[in-house]
């Protein structure tokens, strides 16, 4: 059966010491506390911040992800971070497409399927975000948006390559806002995303891929929403960066 997971994107926040306080303590709570094993955990601290916490964790039990990665194999592209430094510096799992790189760094479906690729050849497990914008679920677009997007960058992958595969379900205008999808509408657009899965990869992928939903999850608002069948864990932003409130949500998975 597929795994449960619950992802912390720390995105551009905390210093270093900052960042490694709070994974110690991420990581002293889940171990003091016994967190069932059977849910991954994974945290995606600033890129600086990797190699650090990869040796103050335990990265058996504490995956890091990256938040991005370059297009690029390697060579000449200065700022950029390739999979295969990610992988050096003891990240395990790449977020890729996350709206936020799509809005304000021009992430096409193009660019974010050449991504995903590198990331699968270099042995790293990608988390594929997708989600639709408010004006589009307004419009009664967002299956089809969700379709889409999932379709140009995913859909060309070999059942082998699929099966690595993370995906979110991030509707846009629930990221950092405080305002949730319902757990009726997370698990409405879980089920259409586990349904053209299937339809693409077969009922053994579909069923074993993990879908986690992303949008100001709370830890009183993670338990409601993590019940859904379809819903096999969440992608979070805000309440990642306090320990015992993504200790919480992680309880409820
Ligand atoms: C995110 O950035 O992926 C996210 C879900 O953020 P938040 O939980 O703050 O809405």
């Amino acid at each position: 059966m597929r795994k449960k997971i619950v992802a912390g994107n720390w995105k551009m926040n905390t210093s270093l010491s900052e960042g490694v306080a709070l994974a110690c303590e991420i990581d002293r709570l889940v171990k003091k506390n016994k967190i069932n094993h059977e849910t991954g955990i994974i945290i995606a601290p600033p890129m600086t911040h990797t190699a650090l916490i990869n040796m103050v964790i335990d990265n058996d039990r504490i995956c890091i992800a990256a938040q991005n990665c370059a297009c690029k194999e390697e060579g000449a592209f200065t700022g950029e971070l390739s999979a295969s430094i990610l992988k050096s510096a003891g990240c395990k799992a790449v977020i890729i497409g996350h709206s936020e790189r799509r809005a304000y760094y021009s992430e096409t479906d193009e660019i974010l399927k050449k991504k995903v690729n590198i990331v699968l050849t270099n042995k790293l497990r990608p988390i594929f975000c997708c989600g639709e914008q408010l004006e589009e679920r307004k419009k009664n677009n967002h299956f089809e948006i969700v379709k889409n997007q999932i379709v140009n960058a995913i859909f060309d992958l070999s059942k082998n390559d699929f099966s690595k595969l993370i995906i979110a379900y991030e509707p846009v205008w629930a990221i950092g806002t405080g305002v949730t999808a319902t757990a009726e509408q997370a698990q409405e657009m879980h089920a259409f995303i586990r349904k053209i899965v299937e339809n693409k990869y077969g009922k053994i992928i579909a069923n074993n891929l993990t879908i986690l939903y992303g949008g100001s999850v709370k830890p009183t608002n993670a338990k409601e929403i993590f019940a859904k069948p379809d819903v096999d864990g969440g992608l979070i932003g805000g309440a990642a960066l306090k320990a015992d409130n993504f200790y919480k949500i992680i309880r409820e998975a």
